[in-house]
């Protein structure tokens, strides 16, 4: 894909450390719910850091819309994101992902790693396919949970929270572990949806291996 330029018509924070970035929409660009493009900001020294992000709206929004947890003690990309305004400029470069919807399923989460299931969702709302899908989703504490009001109007009970540094009466507490997966993995779970961190990816591979879950009804993607 050639790069195309777009500019930043808002940029939010939706959690302490996580920005909303909507920009217009180049009308040669496609993509699928779940993908994600090698971005990089539009300002001479960065113009070639490029770092994967993932595409948060739908392919037929006419803007498109990123979530993006920032780290300022790397000193990188993100931290950078956090000194741009509007009318700033992203440059797209490659489209890619290997997360794409195959059905009904679990979705698992870590962090960041919610992000392609945040555009999947949408699209599967957008027709009206929400189903029997569950969303467990990890992270530190309640304040790092990224879209909950969201994804708990759309889910209800099939939202799963799962906190590891924070103790609150109707979220699980610790880590992810068999015991916890066996309540909403069984034989007839036909899609197994990954995407997290490095750690929680390899953690939550060696427990579905453990709980014999065919390999190939897992789709994954590391964040
Ligand atoms: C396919 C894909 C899609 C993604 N989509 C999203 C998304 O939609 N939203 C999202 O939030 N994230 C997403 N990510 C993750 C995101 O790409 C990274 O968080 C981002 O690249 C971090 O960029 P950075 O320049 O801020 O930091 P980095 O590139 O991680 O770090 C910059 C430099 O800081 C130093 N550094 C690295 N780690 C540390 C550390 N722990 N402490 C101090 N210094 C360090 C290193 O020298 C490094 O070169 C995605 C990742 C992938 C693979």
């Amino acid at each position: 894909m050639d790069k195309l330029t777009v500019k930043i018509a808002s940029i939010d924070k939706i959690t302490h450390d996580v920005l909303k970035i909507v920009t217009n929409k180049p009308k040669d660009l496609k993509f699928t719910p779940g993908q994600a493009a090698e971005i990089s900001i539009n300002k001479k020294v960065w113009a070639n850091e490029k770092r994967p992000f993932t595409f948060t709206s739908l392919p037929n929004n006419d803007y498109l819309e990123f979530n993006i947890k920032t780290y300022p003690s790397h000193k990188g990309v993100t931290n950078e994101l956090l000194d741009l305004k509007k009318d700033d400029e992203l440059i797209l470069h490659d489209v890619f992902g290997a997360i794409s919807y195959k059905g009904e399923g679990v979705f698992i989460a870590g962090g960041a790693g919610i992000t392609p299931f945040i555009s999947i969702f949408r699209y599967l709302q957008s027709i009206n396919e929400i189903g029997n899908n569950k969303l467990i989703f990890a992270n530190k504490t309640k304040n790092d949970i990224i879209l909950y009001d969201e994804f708990n109007n759309l889910l209800g009970d099939n939202f799963i929270n799962i906190l590891s540094e924070e103790v609150i009466d109707e979220f699980a507490y610790g880590f992810i572990t068999d015991d916890f997966l066996k309540d909403y993995i069984n034989d007839s779970t036909r899609n197994i949806y990954l995407c997290g961190p490095p750690q929680m990816m390899d953690a939550v591979k060696k427990q579905l291996t453990r709980l014999e879950v065919d390999q190939n009804v897992i789709t994954e993607e590391e964040i």
